[in-house]
């Protein structure tokens, strides 16, 4: 059986204190908790080092929230993926709908940012989603296509396998009270996995298809026994480290 996948993105929260103090305790509790669960971190840059040192032995995996396509170069405040892989991170987040969204991220430059961690043993986490507006007018399976086939440009199969794809709807992500009906999850996921399976004929069904947006401790188990969640991808209510290990709690 292939593991759930949980993690969270901490976007821009807990200073490197907060950060210590949340990942040593994650990491007491998540001690021989459940070989079924594959869990994953991603802190903010300042606290990737001490949080890694933290989790030096652990199984909990560390993610990176964005990087430059380019090892290096006159790139003033980028990351590249040389400086990450140096830290052994072990994913890189990428196409969060807020990077699409302030900082104009666009599928183009993503198909050289998900190339360039694959070169550097990074996992990359692919978030794609439609905005309300393009499932009002029916065309978010259009959408998705797009950005899965625009994303996925060149990467042939034997990397595609180290590949995570979140599916995060934009509407659903950091509004209280907005998250879809499962059976819309369900449908989309099924045509994601569709997706994937036309694009990687031998590995398409194999690639984790994970859901993000507004998922907290009520919703996290009817959304997970979806078919095609292979995971959950959580904000806001995986900040707080108790909220998080009921969850964890409730998934095992
Ligand atoms: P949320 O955030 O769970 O707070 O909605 C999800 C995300 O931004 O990925």
């Amino acid at each position: 059986m292939n593991k759930v996948i949980i993690g969270t993105n901490w976007k821009m929260h807990k200073s490197i204190a907060e950060a210590k103090t949340y990942t040593a305790e994650l990491n007491e509790f998540f001690e021989g908790f459940s070989d079924d669960i594959e869990l994953f971190i991603i802190p903010p840059f300042t606290a990737l080092a001490p949080v890694k040192e933290i989790l030096d032995t652990s199984s909990i995996l560390v993610g990176a929230q964005n990087m430059h396509w380019e090892d290096e170069g006159a790139y003033t405040g980028e990351i590249s993926p040389v400086h990450l892989e140096e830290l052994g991170i072990d994913l890189i987040e990428l196409g969060h709908s807020e990077r699409r969204q302030y900082y104009n991220e666009n599928d183009g430059d993503l198909n050289k940012k998900v190339k360039a961690a694959l070169n550097h043993n990074l996992r990359p986490l692919i978030c794609i989603g439609e905005l309300m507006e393009h499932k009002r007018n029916g065309i978010t399976e259009e959408i998705l296509s797009i950005q899965l086939k625009t994303i996925l440009k060149q990467i042939e199969f034997e990397s595609a396998k180290d590949i995570i794809i979140a599916y995060e709807p934009r509407w659903a992500i950091g509004v209280s009270g907005v998250s879809p009906e499962p059976f819309y999850v369900q449908r989309i996921h099924q045509f994601i996995r569709e997706q994937l399976i036309q694009l990687y004929p031998s590995i398409g069904y194999e690639i984790p298809i994970l859901y993000g947006g507004s998922v907290n401790t009520e919703n996290a188990i009817p959304l997970l026994n979806l078919d095609h969640v292979n995971g959950l991808f959580i904000g806001r209510a995986a900040w707080n480290i108790d909220s998080f290990k009921e969850i964890l709690f409730d998934v095992r």
